[in-house]
């Protein structure tokens, strides 16, 4: 079991240690466990860590990984806002993988309860479209290695008239086109959609393309750790996966499921 999308307190919004989620993470037999908390960027900064923790982030990771040497992988990474300007001091940072997210359509915070007012004064399938040419823009721009939460913007529920294979198939392409890799993200199952990221119906079309997939809890407590994980490559293999990907050091390994 993989599950490479997992934050800490530095963040601000997510409790316990990383050493208890790492925990967890054994008891629940992952084998390849990696942290991707939220990256500072000059904006948003209450949701994350600033840039003076990244050292500290960083080493307290790598001291884990040493810590749990041969019970379990733990790899190091960061999960990125994919803005029109992505801080260079986060890019050149030395990790294993760096998973690229839409969060926001301008200054929007979409997914975040805070902002849900918003969607009231948007047509729902401009936020889409918007949402995936962002996805689109992410891809091409290749500077990350995995996309988190593909259909993140389902987050509430709002479902577009539009059918979501012509909304999302642009931007499967580039992805495809990039080389990035999928996670199957279970933290939608916890979310008032109670859908995995992507829905099924995107995870049909991302097979097909042939698109690499790994997978992912989005923990931001403990508890969260491999949430529904088991069921959910169950699932995948059940389409017709049987390898999975994960990066060390921004190189693309692959594992048979
Ligand atoms: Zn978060
Ligand atoms: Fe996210
Ligand atoms: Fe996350
Ligand atoms: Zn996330």
């Amino acid at each position: 079991m993989i599950d490479l999308h997992n934050h800490t307190p530095l963040c601000n919004h997510a409790d316990g240690t990383p050493d208890e989620f790492i925990k967890k993470a054994i008891e629940k037999s992952i084998k390849i466990y990696g942290f991707a908390d939220h990256a500072p960027m000059e904006f948003d900064y209450e949701y994350r860590m600033g840039f003076e923790d990244m050292d500290r982030y960083e080493e307290e990771i790598k001291k884990l990984k040493e810590k749990y040497k041969g019970k379990i992988e733990i790899l190091l990474g960061y999960e990125v806002d994919f803005t029109p300007v992505v801080d260079k001091r986060v890019l050149e940072r030395n990790v294993d993988y760096l998973i690229g997210s839409v969060h926001f359509l301008d200054n929007w915070g979409f997914d975040n309860p805070e902002f849900i007012k918003e969607w009231d004064k948007r047509d729902v399938d401009d936020v889409y479209r918007e949402y995936f040419s962002k996805i689109e823009k992410m891809a091409s721009s290749k500077l990350f290695d995995i996309v988190g939460h593909i259909d993140l913007v389902k987050v509430f529920g709002h479902k577009p008239k539009t059918d979501i294979k012509d909304l999302a198939k642009d931007a499967l392409k580039a992805i495809k086109k990039s080389g990035m890799a999928i996670e199957i993200n279970t933290a939608g199952l916890r979310k008032p959609v109670k859908e995995l990221y992507p829905s099924n119906e995107l995870l049909e079309m991302i097979l097909n393309e042939g698109i690499d997939i790994t997978f992912s809890s989005d923990a931001h407590s403990p508890e969260q750790v491999g949430y529904k994980l088991k069921e959910t490559i169950e699932k995948l293999k059940n389409m017709g996966l049987n390898e999975a990907v994960y990066f060390k050091n921004r190189e693309k390994h692959k594992i048979k499921i």
